[in-house]
Formats: C-alpha cells, sequence, structure tokens
C-alpha cells in the first residue's frame, strides 16, 4: 500500500502548537490610511496596541487599522492512526 493511501486513512488530531519556540500568537497591525505595519509582537499584543496609538499620535488623521492574531497549529497522529506507533519507536511507518 503506498504511504499516501495510508495517510488518507489514518486519524489525525489538531492541537494549538506548544513545541520549543513557538508563541501562543502573534499580533500584528496595519494602518489602513498609509499601509504602515506595527512590528509583529508574539505572545503579547501591547507593543502593537501602542505602536497603534502612537502611529495616530503622529498622523492624527490615520485611526482605522486591521489588527490580525496569527496562531500555531500542529497536526499529530491519533490513537489507532499506524504513525502514532511507528514514531514512538522513531522510525517512519
Ligand atoms: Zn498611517
Amino acid at each position: 500500500m503506498a504511504p499516501h493511501t495510508i495517510i488518507k486513512a489514518a486519524e489525525w488530531t489538531l492541537t494549538a502548537e506548544s513545541g520549543e519556540g513557538a508563541p501562543q500568537a502573534t499580533f500584528s497591525a496595519i494602518c489602513l490610511k498609509c499601509g504602515a505595519e506595527a512590528e509583529p509582537a508574539d505572545g503579547e499584543r501591547l507593543p502593537v496596541e501602542v505602536w497603534t496609538l502612537k502611529h495616530t499620535g503622529l498622523h492624527p488623521t490615520h485611526r482605522q487599522f486591521k489588527a490580525a492574531t496569527e496562531y500555531f497549529w500542529r497536526v499529530d497522529p491519533a490513537p489507532g492512526n499506524p504513525y502514532l506507533a511507528a514514531e514512538g519507536q522513531g522510525v517512519q511507518p
């Protein structure tokens, strides 16, 4: 059986990525008037909020922003998926 056939038949689970170096979320904002972008901030939105307020302070007519929050997901084999047992033994199925 080809590997892609096994993957289609297997069970997978989706969870939030919590591995080393993975931020819980990344926050960002873009000014809708001029396109200026805040430096994206990992794990806290306050720096982006402060940037937004300062931006409007410098440019009083720039008052609308597109704010975005990015989350990171991962997919792992569920019980019954042959990849689960294989990864526990350090081999690829
Ligand atoms: Zn602006």
